[in-house]
């Protein structure tokens, strides 16, 4: 477990004008807040609002757009920061006029890349959750189209920019978010082959590894994931949480703050006769495995073994 819980720390930067959405991902992605209290957020000042969280396997901070202000003043040390940056995520308003977010996008961009030509370039067209399937395609390939047209033109089409339809009223700003950073772990073909070889060789028929806070799914086997199952497996981490902080807290905990440790685990059996399995892995992380209830009895043992490889 020392690679995973150690300096492998993936690091996200969080763009966008004011008011597309960023505050409100940060809070319903990180701290749990349900999306109809964002409603209540109020709109600050500063440029930039870090948060580089120590309580989660992502480290994260959150940079604004506002109107007049020159983002790239000299006095900024942009350059340092794009250099430790592994993603960057740009909110799209998709409620919005999107001209002055598409330029402001192409400049980040462009800007970035000359300073770290290996950051990844996320977009996330958000606030989906009001339009229609055909209308959010629709967008999506309207808002592609412009921005690599844009890049066209400065010549630099190499830069690759990856869309995302994403909303904090549904699960698909996990989802995204979850994308966006198994993309900046180096084991995760190592990851996603442990996991293949476990679940071939025990009655275990999905495995999540999970960063805990976020409910981000860092990797998973390579069966499909259904949106049900992910949501099973978030439900699943907030009753363990959930139950910890209530009745699991000791002193030692009100220390960290966490009740999350190396004792965790829980089982929850389903009326579907499915079983569902979470077992801590490291300070930030734990696996959430779905298993039949007559494979479970002899399975357990097993999983140990596995978590202790990791
Ligand atoms: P920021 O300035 O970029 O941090 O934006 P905020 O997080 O303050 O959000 C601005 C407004 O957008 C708030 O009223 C949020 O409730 C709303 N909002 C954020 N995300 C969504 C979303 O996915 N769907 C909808 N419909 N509204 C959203």
């Amino acid at each position: 477990s020392e690679g995973l819980s150690g300096e492998v720390k993936p690091r996200v930067l969080l763009m966008g004008l004011r008011r597309s959405g960023k505050s409100s991902i940060q809070k319903v992605v990180f701290h749990k807040m349900s999306p109809n209290e964002t409603l209540f957020l109020e709109s600050t000042n500063k440029i930039c609002r870090e948060d580089v969280s120590s309580s989660s396997f992502v480290s994260f901070q959150i940079w604004d757009f506002p109107g007049q202000i020159d983002f790239f003043d000299p006095t900024f040390d942009y350059e340092m920061i794009f250099r430790g940056t592994g993603a960057l995520i740009f909110v799209i308003d998709s409620q919005d006029d999107y001209v002055e977010a598409l330029s402001r996008l192409h400049l980040t961009v462009t800007r970035a890349y000359k300073v770290n030509p290996d950051i990844n370039f996320e977009v996330f067209i958000h606030k989906v959750d009001g339009l229609s399937d055909d209308h959010k395609i629709e967008k999506q390939g309207d808002i592609r189209k412009r921005a690599s047209d844009d890049l066209a033109d400065a010549r630099l089409e190499r830069i690759h920019l990856s869309f995302y339809l994403t909303s904090i009223y549904d699960h698909s700003i996990f989802e995204a978010f979850s994308k966006v950073v198994q993309k900046l772990i180096p084991q995760l073909p190592t990851l996603e082959n442990l996991l293949n070889i476990f679940i071939s060789n025990s009655g275990i028929e999905k495995a999540f590894l999970f960063d805990v806070v976020s409910k981000i799914y860092i990797a998973t086997d390579s069966s499909p994931v259904d949106m049900q199952t992910y949501e099973l497996c978030c439900d699943m981490i907030d009753v363990v949480i959930d139950i910890s902080c209530i009745y699991g807290l000791t002193e030692e905990d009100a220390a960290t703050g966490s009740p999350y440790d190396k004792d965790s685990m829980a089982i929850i059996r389903l009326n579907n006769t499915t079983v569902v399995y979470l077992k801590e892995v490291t300070k930030f992380l734990a696996m959430v495995c779905f298993l039949r209830e007559e494979s479970f009895e002899r399975k357990v043992d097993v999983l140990s073994v596995f978590i202790s490889i990791l």
